[in-house]
């Protein structure tokens, strides 16, 4: 039987994909049926494939890997939608298709949605009137992040303002600052997992590109933790 290659909205792409992450089975939106799912470790270029009957079978770009967005992403995505500015994805900066839907019972609010149309990671926000309340108490004393904690400062200007601290935080601030957990850490838990050796892998934050890259392995050479 001839199975044209079907094509999926983003919506169901990116669910097919979260399935697969949560080692959950995957079905075809096609036949309903099972589908037989991989994932290609390459350096360049790793995929996800599913493969079913016939010709169906996708392929998925995995490089960034797909995450579920943090509420504190969501809530700078929806600052900037609410300007008319594009958000993107904290990992790939590719910009988001996003989605709002009235909030159900706030007829003046709206819940949203953000896929990110080329790592298919996702998020969704639901308005509720308990947000600002709970944003007001603070869960955990949290200590303050550091100035240079923004993505949107320069990484030259990100270092010059961490000059006088300890290799973590010189490392910290050489991260992207974006929080994606691409690394598998935020931010200051890669850096501290770099600075105390328990992490050896300088490549892993992807934001942050050859530029972070660079750097992260020129500050461990230099405190000897990186030959
Ligand atoms: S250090 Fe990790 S969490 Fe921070 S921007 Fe880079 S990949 Fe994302
Ligand atoms: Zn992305």
């Amino acid at each position: 039987m001839f199975l044209p290659p079907p094509r999926l909205t983003l919506e169901q792409r990116s669910q097919m994909l979260q399935k697969f992450w949560a080692a959950e089975p995957v079905v075809s939106p096609i036949t309903g049926r099972s589908l037989r799912t991989f994932y290609v470790d390459r350096a360049f270029n790793p995929q996800v494939v599913m493969v079913g009957q016939g010709r169906e079978h996708y392929r998925f770009d995995q490089r960034p890997r797909q995450i579920v967005y943090s509420q504190g992403h969501l809530k700078t995505m929806i600052r900037s939608a609410k300007e008319r500015a594009n958000p993107v994805c904290p990992q790939d900066f590719q910009p988001l298709v996003s989605k709002r839907t009235p909030a159900v019972r706030f007829p003046v609010e709206w819940d949203w949605h953000f896929v990110c149309p080329k790592c298919l990671s996702f998020g969704s926000w639901q308005y509720t009137d308990k947000a600002d309340e709970a944003a007001k108490k603070p869960a955990a004393p949290k200590k303050e992040a550091p100035a240079f904690h923004d993505e949107t400062i320069p990484l030259p200007k990100r270092m010059e303002m961490a000059k006088d601290g300890d290799l973590f935080l010189k490392l910290y601030a050489a991260m992207a600052q974006t929080d994606c957990t691409a690394c598998g850490y935020d931010c200051e838990g890669y850096a501290k997992a770099l600075s105390t050796g328990a992490e050896k892998n300088f490549t892993l934050c992807v934001p942050g590109k050859q530029e972070t890259e660079s750097l992260l392995k020129q500050l461990l050479t230099g405190a000897g933790l990186v030959k």
